[in-house]
């Protein structure tokens, strides 16, 4: 660790050494800069050791769901019985959270709550009590420097600690574990992909949503649709082919659109919806830690096993162009497609590679024109096997 004096010294002069791919993780607001050039993911990507630290071994690149879905014991797809008005799905991330606090299984808890302005403006927090897990229920769907309380936590004198976050915020976290001086950390993530600023999500809102300033919650969906909830109550739905693809394609931040850690490979517990069916969240258990914490909640939580149907190449292969060029189609046409691919398209497991699928083959491209150098060192093995299954345009 870092005398303090000296690390004061180091973080009024900080940056952010990944520049434009920086996610804005938080690390770089602590001290913990320091450890910058081996802990940044975009810096130094090292899924696989980290998951040997992790979870004692790194993906099997020889069985299909952990080169999809990582280093994993259990698979399940559940719902909250009694759901929490107001979260992202039914709150079983917040219920994991309040039950870790009230068992006294950790301390303290770090989540992102909104600021007092801006509902999907994030204010990351060390909550210490139920009620501000509570508060940070529902997506700030936004880069948010989750990290940036780690010296707070460091000041608290806490030794249990359980960390809620994405996929980038963990493996910068992992890489500084060890500095933290914590008796247990306890990591639980979400999946995430297509993150942006708050200036790309206000456009992404007011080019999709009929009503931009009234959007409280918005989940890009199993059924191939956009979910948008309102302030009255109301929803809407847009296809996702129904979205226009030119204006949207530059809004993702640049970190997103290189990261190949779409289902937080270095998390204990993964709470996300992609690999389960519509209405249901996917839990994905990578080791111990992540059992005792789902452990806690099963009594309140209803569950089926995860399961796989469809076919998503063919579906990935022709959306890799049309991507590429910036294809919108009319919204009458978007609907009738959205219709048929939910009926005939993949489910399940099969929707979730589909996703991974498309995000990883356009990340990949946008490398190899961007940041060709970092092409060798920076896509991991299991994303080099996703990516060969299709046929991409010329760089
Ligand atoms: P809640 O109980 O509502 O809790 C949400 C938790 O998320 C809170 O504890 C809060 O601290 C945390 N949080 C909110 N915003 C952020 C943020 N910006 N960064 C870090 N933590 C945050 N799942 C998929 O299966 N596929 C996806 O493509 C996908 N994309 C996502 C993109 C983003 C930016 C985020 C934040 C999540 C994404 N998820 C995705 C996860 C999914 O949307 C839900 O968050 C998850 O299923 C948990 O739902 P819940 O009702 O249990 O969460
Ligand atoms: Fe620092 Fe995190 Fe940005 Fe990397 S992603 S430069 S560690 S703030």
């Amino acid at each position: 660790m870092l005398p303090h004096h000296k690390a004061k010294a180091l973080k009024s002069s900080s940056r952010r050494p990944a520049k434009d791919l920086c996610s804005e993780c938080g690390l770089c607001d602590t001290y913990y800069v320091h450890y910058v050039r081996e802990a940044c993911p975009f810096l130094n990507q090292q899924i696989a050791p980290l998951e040997v630290q992790t979870h004692g071994r790194s993906r099997d690149l020889a069985r299909e769901d952990d080169v999809y879905f990582g280093v994993h014991q259990q698979m399940v797809a559940a719902q909250k019985i009694t759901p929490i008005p107001g979260a992202q799905w039914t709150g079983i991330v917040t219920t994991i959270a309040t039950q870790m606090l009230t068992q006294g299984q950790v301390e303290g808890v770090v989540c992102v709550q909104n600021s007092d302005t801006d509902r999907f403006g994030p204010r990351p927090v060390l909550a210490r009590t139920p009620a501000e897990v509570l508060a940070a229920r529902v997506n700030k769907p936004t880069l948010s420097p989750n990290l940036s309380v780690l010296e707070e936590v460091e000041r608290s004198g806490l030794r249990r600690l359980l960390v809620i976050g994405v996929g980038c915020q963990v493996q910068a976290l992992r890489s500084v574990e060890q500095q933290l001086g914590l008796e247990k950390l306890y990591v639980l993530g979400t999946p995430c992909v297509d993150n942006v600023t708050r200036a790309g999500l206000e456009k992404f809102l007011q080019t999709t949503s009929r009503s931009p300033d009234t959007v409280v919650h918005y989940e890009f969906m199993q059924d191939f649709r956009v979910h948008f909830r309102h302030e009255d109550g109301s929803t809407e739905t847009v296809p996702f082919f129904g979205l226009n693809t030119k204006k949207l394609k530059d809004i993702f931040a640049p970190s997103c659109l290189t990261c190949f850690d779409y289902v937080n490979s270095l998390a204990d517990l993964v709470v996300g919806y992609m690999g389960a069916p519509f209405g249901w969240q996917w839990i994905v258990v990578r080791n111990p830690r992540g059992q005792e914490m789902l452990d806690l909640v099963m009594p309140l939580l209803r569950t089926q096993p995860v399961t796989s149907q469809g076919h998503r190449q063919p579906a990935v292969q022709q959306s890799i162009p049309a991507y590429d060029q910036g294809v919108t189609i009319p919204l009458w046409a978007a609907r009738l497609m959205g219709l048929v691919i939910e009926k005939v398209g993949p489910k399940g497991l099969e929707y979730a590679r589909f996703s991974i699928d498309s995000h990883f083959t356009r990340n990949y491209l946008y490398l190899l024109r961007h940041y060709p150098d970092k092409v060798p060192d920076h896509v991991p093995e299991y994303a080099r096997q996703i990516v060969s299954q299709y046929q991409l345009p010329p760089a």
